[in-house]
């Protein structure tokens, strides 16, 4: 069975973090979240993290 409300595991990253915030239930971590809110379209990592998002809302639509 999985506890979803103990997953600290941060869908971009990938790692467990202790803060964050959860977007559908998936984990964001707080590094990550700054990350995103600084990262200009333009930056490389940009695509990246949409990436990582699009997990996200996959996971809603199941
Ligand atoms: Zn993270």
């Amino acid at each position: 069975m999985e506890e979803e409300v103990q997953n600290t595991k941060c869908i971009i990253c990938e790692q467990e973090k202790p803060l964050g915030i959860r977007i559908c239930s998936q984990f964001v971590c707080d590094e990550c979240e700054s990350e995103m809110v600084n990262t200009d379209v333009s930056d490389a990592r940009y695509p990246f993290f949409i990436h990582q998002m699009n997990k996200i809302w996959y996971r809603v639509d199941a």
